[in-house]
């Protein structure tokens, strides 16, 4: 049936083709395009047989699963295999599984809290539960007159706040003045955040992302964050919002959020903590310090799809204010009108979103915090973070290894060192631009190692360049990952190594 229908649309292109519509009786045409329908007839009766007599376009589930395995499979790279390191993984677990089969089995689009009050009531109360098991402080919870709400993403989360703070200022100042508004984070802030502020109206020469070094440890410094808001107001441009990030994509580099924060709220500026990795930590009293200072924040958000056994997709975002969002996002058509919004006295969460429709997301989040409880979802996030630990030693004991950056979580950033790389020694690094060919070669040599890592199919683990130094990052989250697995990819990257190491130099720096 389907290589039939193939046949047909490809016979449909020819004969709907620009010589056709030049001359509709072309006879050299009629003669080719002729013999193409006889044969297409013929191999049609000559494989009748092998074509189910009736139709079987309804195929059973048995079949459609064997297509899946099939076809779907072999171009499925499979993120939730225990030997999965890449980017940072989004894990999940048989509680979140069976809440996405809740939510899409009673399908419902909760827009407001009269389209399904539980949808609303059970969000807020996820929402609750998780911004205490956080530690937020209370301005961002309910009782403090906060308030969360989970979005599909960071991304979503970053347009909704830059929105909210965009037209917090211009209702002061006036439409004309987005032109002035100015925009902050650091050159590792995630690139959703420059697409936010495209989305969102931010001259693109009012993006501002500042430079990070190996002295802060790629966070964002307070004093350069100073120093380019007070050059801007200089130049007539005013301040809006700064994106501080806990955990950032490439490194899992923390920004001082307390100093940062002080800075920022001297210009009255909105401030966004991005902790879409790293926040999901902050359960563990141990790994809460890196949120201290949030406190002074607008709003908070993190992906609980991305480290707490809950899938794709459920970013949660906590606002000190919510009517910020709700001034912004809210709309009020007739026919969404009813006595629940007018009674001010439920949530409509479609005015906290760019959506109007949206998930039942609650359900899958509230079965994860019941199945599993906090102390089992701080073990979880415990056992990455010890295992990473095990690869960062692994790392270590080898004298041809350097971890690059310090571990804050679950992440390791290593590379073949420098002199482990043939040539380094020999004298290319005293020329002029010796230290800059040496930065080449061993990013290339590593870049190569990662190359080999991954077409071996055994391991997946992905890179980033920070500072110029291109790294390996070995990022533990799956659910089912365990020693065997982190001693295993070390395996692998050494065997890979080594045979990229014990290459004449010649042949390294060609291969
Ligand atoms: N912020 C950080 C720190 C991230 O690491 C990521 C993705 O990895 C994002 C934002 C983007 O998140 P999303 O895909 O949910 O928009």
């Amino acid at each position: 049936m389907k290589s039939l229908q193939c046949d047909c649309q490809h016979l449909l292109e020819n004969v709907v083709g620009n010589k056709i519509a030049m001359n509709p009786l072309d006879p050299g045409e009629f003669r080719r395009q002729g013999h193409m329908v006889v044969d297409f007839l013929a191999k049609y009766y000559e494989n009748i047989e092998k074509y189910p007599v009736l139709s079987q376009d309804e195929e059973p589930m048995e079949a459609i699963l064997d297509d899946v395995h099939q076809h779907i499979f072999p171009g499925l790279t499979h993120w939730q295999s225990p030997n999965f390191f890449a980017y940072y993984q989004t894990n999940t677990s048989t509680a979140a599984i069976l809440g996405e089969m809740l939510c899409a089995g009673f399908n419902v689009a909760g827009f407001n809290w009269v389209s399904s009050p539980a949808a609303t009531e059970l969000e807020s109360l996820v929402m609750d539960w998780l911004g205490k098991m956080l530690d937020l402080p209370r301005p961002f919870l309910p009782f403090g007159n906060g308030g969360g709400v989970i979005e599909g993403n960071t991304s979503e989360a970053i347009i909704c706040t830059l929105t909210a703070a965009r037209d917090r200022v211009l209702r002061k100042l006036g439409h004309n003045s987005i032109a002035k508004l100015v925009v902050y984070g650091s050159d590792q802030t995630n690139c959703s955040f420059q697409k936010a502020a495209r989305v969102v109206g931010i001259d693109p020469r009012n993006f501002r992302a500042l430079k990070t070094t190996r002295s802060t440890l790629f966070g964002l410094s307070p004093d350069s964050l100073e120093k380019a808001i007070r050059l801007d107001i200089n130049a007539g441009l005013i301040p809006l919002y700064l994106c501080a990030t806990v955990g950032t994509t490439s490194c899992a580099a923390v920004d001082p959020l307390e100093p940062l924060c002080k800075v920022a709220s001297k210009f009255s500026m909105w401030i966004h903590v991005d902790a879409a990795y790293a926040g999901a930590s902050c359960i563990c009293p141990e790994y809460r310090k890196f949120i201290n200072g949030v406190e002074f924040a607008d709003s908070f958000s993190f992906n609980a799809h991305k480290w707490l056994l809950t899938p794709l997709d459920c970013c949660c975002l906590w606002v000190k204010d919510p009517n910020a969002l709700v001034n912004s996002l809210s709309t009020d058509p007739e026919y969404l009108k009813n006595e629940a919004t007018e009674s001010k006295q439920v949530i409509d969460y479609a005015d906290w979103q760019l959506s109007l429709s949206r998930r039942f997301r609650a359900l899958k989040l509230w079965l994860v915090l019941k199945s599993h409880g906090v102390q089992n979802l701080r073990s979880h996030i415990r056992n990455h973070c010890r295992l990473a630990k095990l690869f960062e030693e692994l790392v270590e004991e080898d004298p041809q290894f350097e971890v690059v950056f310090p571990i804050n979580f679950a992440l390791v950033c290593f590379r073949i060192r420098p002199s482990g790389v043939a040539g380094m020694s020999n004298g290319h690094a005293d020329n002029e631009h010796g230290e800059a060919w040496k930065l080449n070669e061993v990013n290339r040599l590593n870049a190569q190692l990662l190359h080999a890592i991954n077409a071996s199919g055994r391991v997946f683990m992905s890179h980033t360049t920070v500072g110029g130094v291109y790294v390996l990052r070995f990022a533990v989250g799956a659910t089912l990952v365990t020693e065997k697995h982190v001693i295993m990819a070390w395996k692998v990257v050494q065997e890979h190594a080594n045979s990229l190491l014990s290459m004449p130099a010649s042949e390294q720096h060609s291969a």
